[in-house]
């Protein structure tokens, strides 16, 4: 038996030392590949490129807009200033809307925004953001950079001459600051709440009314009762927009955004007539910040809940799981329309689903189980 244990042990230890070696003969192969291409005629060392970024956020919105800028700061850096990027909040060069269609045309290099604001056009890209009771970031990730998401995220977009990237997330959302309890399915019955998207479909078949508010209007709407609850991001950002001072209750989890994923479109000519080391720079920037906003939003959301709880007076609640499982159902019943509706939102989510069932099953044994010690 030790024998037995003895030879496997070595056996792993020199597979292991295997691997090590062949991964070190790869990164040698790539770095003799890069190399090459580094020396190779289509970069020209003095030549500068000037590109344009529109965001759908406000201009320098916390973290989302930050973000951006950071970004362009470590790419001008990274590239030894041959790629310029200046970044436009919304509204400063074009309408946020409007970012989509202005880099698709190629009018502008790049865009930050969030899928799902393209439902409309292309309704299989909800996926990529956030659905109702779906993946949550950590497992979004995995899907997108690791699980094939990405590729058909790529093949969607393709025909609109984009790149698309997961460009950032604002983690778990809250479920919304509400004037009265929830105690049951009923209570939200003839609710106005102001929450957009899938999650508002939801709520309108629970008997709700699911109103658009643009960002800057919520604060007066929500005072004057034009409408009784709100959902907006997690604590960091709604503390910032000062909804303690009109709403009593703080409602979690966010059941309608679980994990908001952001978005970074890039022209596809725009990006293939750049030099191959500055599209790794691209790449690898947008990677970076992708990382960097969800991390933000984490540890600000951390310290500005416990300041809304105990220095706000905020009460802080939980729905019913009696609430909770009707929402579920009439989640479910919305993207079964979707899907039956649209060959594309069918393939994705069939994908979707099929990497979500596998997490789920590692997830429980890994992260759900350790939040329970
Ligand atoms: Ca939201």
């Amino acid at each position: 038996m030790k024998n037995k244990t003895s030879s496997r042990r070595k056996f792993i230890t020199s597979s292991s030392l295997a691997l090590s070696a062949s991964f070190v003969s790869l990164a040698s192969c790539s770095d003799k590949k890069s190399e090459s291409k580094i020396n190779s005629p289509n970069i020209n060392f003095n030549k500068n490129y000037k590109w344009k970024m529109v965001t759908t956020w406000p201009p320098n919105f916390p973290v989302l807009g930050e973000g951006c800028n950071i970004l362009s700061k470590w790419i001008n850096k990274m590239s030894g200033g041959r790629l310029e990027i200046k970044v436009y909040g919304g509204g400063e060069l074009i309408p946020s809307l409007e970012c989509f269609d202005a880099v698709s045309s190629g009018a502008i290099e790049m865009g930050s925004g969030a899928s799902y604001y393209w439902a409309g056009k292309v309704p299989a890209c909800q996926f990529f953001s956030s659905v109702p009771f779906g993946m949550n970031p950590l497992q979004m990730n995995a899907w997108l950079i690791s699980g094939g998401g990405n590729d058909l995220y790529k093949e969607l977009y393709d025909p609109f001459d984009l790149i698309p990237f997961p460009g950032g997330n604002t983690s778990m959302q809250m479920g919304g600051w509400f004037n009265k309890e929830i105690n049951s399915i009923q209570d939200l019955k003839g609710l106005k709440m102001r929450i957009p998207g899938f999650g508002g479909k939801v709520l309108s078949k629970v008997g709700g009314s699911a109103v658009t508010v643009a960002g800057g209007e919520i604060y007066t709407n929500l005072e004057r009762g034009v409408i009784d609850a709100t959902e907006w991001i997690g604590p960091y950002h709604d503390y910032l927009m000062g909804f303690y001072q009109v709403a009593k209750y703080y409602y979690y989890p966010g059941w309608h955004e679980p994990g908001g994923v952001l978005e970074m479109i890039v022209n596809k000519k725009k990006f293939y007539n750049l030099p191959s080391d500055l599209q790794e720079i691209i790449i690898h920037g947008i990677e970076a910040m992708n990382t960097w906003m969800l991390c933000e939003c984490d540890s600000k959301n951390s310290i500005y809940l416990n300041k809304l709880v105990k220095e706000k007076g905020v009460i802080l609640k939980q729905f019913p799981e009696e609430v909770i499982k009707e929402l579920k159902r009439k989640t479910n019943e919305v993207i079964d329309e979707l899907v039956s509706n649209d060959e594309k939102s069918k393939k994705v989510f069939q994908h979707y689903k099929k990497f979500r069932e596998s997490i789920e099953e590692w997830s429980a044994v890994s992260d759900k189980m350790y939040y329970t010690l």
